[in-house]
């Protein structure tokens, strides 16, 4: 996040590392290091009380060899510029990972939309619209939801573009809401992707998911389907999930004797991944500390929820039969936590291989568009489930070979594809 570590300064470093272990042409590097395009503006917008406020927005297009640039929308206070810059490099890794052909971008608000009433919400939107039409576009630059921004906020986005290019154009944004030319599955799709991953982990080292316990920090969009996937498609155990209580201001571990059901979990929960304790301790949960989902006894570690939770202190206190740990969030695993990992032989997922389902199913939502035609639910999942496998199965390959580090393994199968695009476009 903005205001500790410079996120574009490491995203660089991270890419450098890899240019370095691939050999790369530094020409070729530099091309990469940097985003192609950026664009930071300013978007006045009427407030419900007459007056008007400016707000600053970004996009940022880090690089389109492979496709379209593919990114979210965030709406946060403490949005920056490097933060977008960092997060829409790190897009155009995901989408070359999971082998999708798009590019990489991202943009922001600087804003708490939690302040805005639903109009001037509204309007801001269409604002951030108005001003970089021109610059995205099916064919240019698709962007999404993200932190602080929904489905509706996407709905009016795509309404307001197709205003001004005179057409309907559905597939310019994606994660729209259902029936407004949203994909069926995209509310699974980042938590089953997680767990399509793990599932092929397990087969690589032997284990039995049957006999298998995670443990989940988060209960949001994508730590509810992780769990719902570990135990319905796994058929392994959640021993705790964990969330943020937005009453108390403080994180809780909900852990059950039985392992936790996350379908009951769920009919307790808020939109925002909020469980209701005394609704959970009615039903025999036990509620303790936010920061015990880690040290449960477990053989494999989802942090899903918040980046840098699994650090140089926690990782001490994880169970010793952990074999593996699957990034559902982006950036929970700090680099000392991977040395820890190396160390210990422990089997780590990366996050931008491990949560690429969201915008796997982002890339189905504007194939769909395209045609005009809407595939059924078990379709979707059916087609992610292929993506993920043969995405994990090209890491896992390039780590063997290699002999590097899962994380390592993920971004030379990206790097190299990207720049293998640019070759042929002559780019390079
Ligand atoms: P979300 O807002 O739906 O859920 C977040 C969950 O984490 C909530 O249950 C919240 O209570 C919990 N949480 C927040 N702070 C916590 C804390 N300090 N301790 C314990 N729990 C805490 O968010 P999400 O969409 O599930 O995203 C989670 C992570 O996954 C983020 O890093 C996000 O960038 C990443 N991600 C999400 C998607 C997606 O499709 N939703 C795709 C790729 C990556």
């Amino acid at each position: 996040m903005a205001g500790q570590i410079n996120a574009f300064e490491m995203a660089q470093k991270q890419f450098d590392g890899v240019a370095k272990l691939l050999n790369l042409d530094p020409q070729i590097a530099e091309v990469l290091r940097t985003p192609t395009r950026e664009y930071s503006f300013r978007i006045p917008v009427r407030m419900d009380d007459g007056s008007l406020r400016v707000f600053q927005g970004f996009r940022v297009q880090h690089n389109d060899a492979r496709g379209p640039n593919k990114g979210g929308i965030r709406f946060h206070p403490s949005e920056t510029f490097d933060t977008v810059r960092a997060l829409a490099t790190w897009m155009t890794w995901k989408c070359a990972v999971a082998d999708i052909p798009l590019g990489g971008g991202k943009g922001g608000i600087i804003v708490d939309p939690s302040t805005l009433s639903t109009t001037e919400k509204e309007r801001l939107c269409r604002g951030w619209v108005d001003v970089m039409w021109k610059n995205i576009g099916p064919r240019q630059d698709v962007p999404a939801p993200d932190v602080g921004t929904t489905p509706q906020m996407m709905g009016w986005m795509m309404d307001e573009y197709s205003k001004l290019v005179g057409e309907y154009t559905p597939g310019v944004f994606t994660g729209k809401p259902l029936g407004g030319g949203g994909s069926e599955g995209r509310t699974e799709a980042t938590g089953y992707g997680v767990i399509y991953t793990v599932r092929e982990a397990m087969k690589h080292l032997g284990i039995d998911p049957k006999t298998s316990v995670a443990a989940i920090e988060g209960f949001g969009n994508v730590s509810q389907y992780a769990a719902i996937g570990f135990v319905e498609m796994l058929g392994g155990k959640v021993a705790c999930v964990s969330c943020w209580d937005r009453n108390d201001r403080t994180s809780y571990t909900y852990s059950h004797k039985d392992g936790v059901n996350p379908r009951f979990l769920l009919t307790i929960t808020d939109q925002y991944g909020t469980i209701d304790k005394k609704k959970a301790t009615d039903a025999g949960y036990v509620v303790e500390d936010g920061e015990t989902w880690i040290e449960k006894d477990c053989n494999v570690l989802i942090p899903a929820a918040i980046e840098g939770h699994v650090n140089a202190d926690t990782v001490k206190k994880m169970s010793k039969n952990v074999k593996i740990v699957a990034e559902g969030a982006n950036g929970p695993c700090t680099p000392e936590a991977d040395e820890f990992f190396k160390q210990q032989g422990i089997f780590n997922i990366p996050d931008f291989l491990c949560n690429a389902g969201g915008v796997t199913t982002s890339y189905f939502e504007s194939v769909q568009n395209d045609m005009n035609f809407y595939w059924p639910k078990e379709e979707v999942l059916q087609k992610l489930d292929q993506k993920m496998t043969s995405a994990f199965h090209a890491v896992l390959n390039m780590s063997l070979k290699e002999k590097v580090y899962m994380r390592d393994a993920a971004y030379m199968v990206a790097i190299d594809r990207v720049v293998k695009a640019m070759q042929l476009r002559g780019w390079v």
